[in-house]
């Protein structure tokens, strides 16, 4: 006959359900912290550019108006800080989007190195003086079809090659290049600019980390480009990674199935 004590199973399982229980609340506190911090962080955000408009449209109400050489400086930067506050909303939609799950990959065959040419003719007016080159590794020439979210990968490459131009010195290079492994493609973006602390590098994938906090946001950036790059490549079951050193440069680089 079994000695087992029947009222020890019930113990034990009241035990485990207590346990599972303790934990959903543990997880759903520290969401609720997550949430606080970043609602915080958001507002901040936000305050900067606002608190700058207002700035500039109070002072011309109060009589900056009448002169037309300070109407216009002044009336361009509130301008400007109202492109921030677009770019920042935009960034946030899309970041809050990925977040949860609401946008479904497109899964479709392209040209990446096509596309890459589009997404450097945009930023053609940024990159100045700056070199950027295209290279391609033994194995790959264009066309270079990859399966993949067309639409947010042009995000992902544009977010990159913005940041290897913002952090590159005026006659920087950068230098995209393709390369095959098995049936993947090697996407890497690499500049020769400041490069990123080894501190800091884990960090910089967190919405509204950076490295210097004032030098970045004088460059125009959210501070949510790389949020947004590793959710979506996340999306795409793939990652980004980065190799860095400080004043020598930095390399993103991911991967694409050949498609
Ligand atoms: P931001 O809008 O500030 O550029 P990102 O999320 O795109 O925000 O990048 C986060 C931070 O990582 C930047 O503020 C910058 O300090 C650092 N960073 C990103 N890309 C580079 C790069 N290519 N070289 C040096 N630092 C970089």
């Amino acid at each position: 006959k079994s000695s087992a004590n029947p009222f020890r199973k019930i113990n034990v399982e009241l035990y485990s359900y207590a346990t599972i229980k303790q934990r959903e609340i543990d997880e759903l506190k520290k969401m609720e912290a997550f949430r606080r911090e970043f609602i915080a962080d958001v507002s901040h955000e936000l305050k900067t550019p606002i608190f700058s408009a207002q700035g500039f449209v109070h002072t011309l109400l109060d009589g900056a108006i009448e002169d037309k050489k300070v109407r216009q400086k002044f009336l361009r930067k509130a301008a400007k800080s109202l492109d921030g506050l677009d770019m920042l909303v935009q960034d946030l939609l899309t970041l809050s989007q990925m977040e949860t799950g609401q946008i479904k990959m497109q899964y479709e065959s392209f040209n990446i190195y096509e596309l890459t040419q589009e997404v450097i003719e945009q930023l053609e007016g940024k990159s100045q003086k700056k070199a950027i080159k295209v290279n391609f590794a033994e194995g790959v020439s264009n066309p270079v079809f990859v399966r993949a979210d067309q639409q947010r990968i042009y995000q992902v490459m544009l977010n990159l090659l913005s940041n290897a131009i913002k952090y590159t010195k005026e006659e920087g290079e950068v230098v995209i290049n393709f390369e095959r492994e098995e049936d993947n493609i090697i996407i890497s973006v690499e500049d020769n600019g400041r490069g990123i602390p080894e501190e800091d590098i884990n960090r910089i994938f967190e919405r509204f980390y950076r490295v210097e906090k004032s030098r970045s946001k004088d460059k125009g950036g959210t501070g949510l480009g790389l949020a947004i790059v590793k959710h979506i490549l996340e999306a795409h079951d793939t990652k980004v990674e980065v190799m860095s050193e400080v004043d020598k440069g930095s390399v993103f680089s991911f991967k694409l199935p050949i498609g």
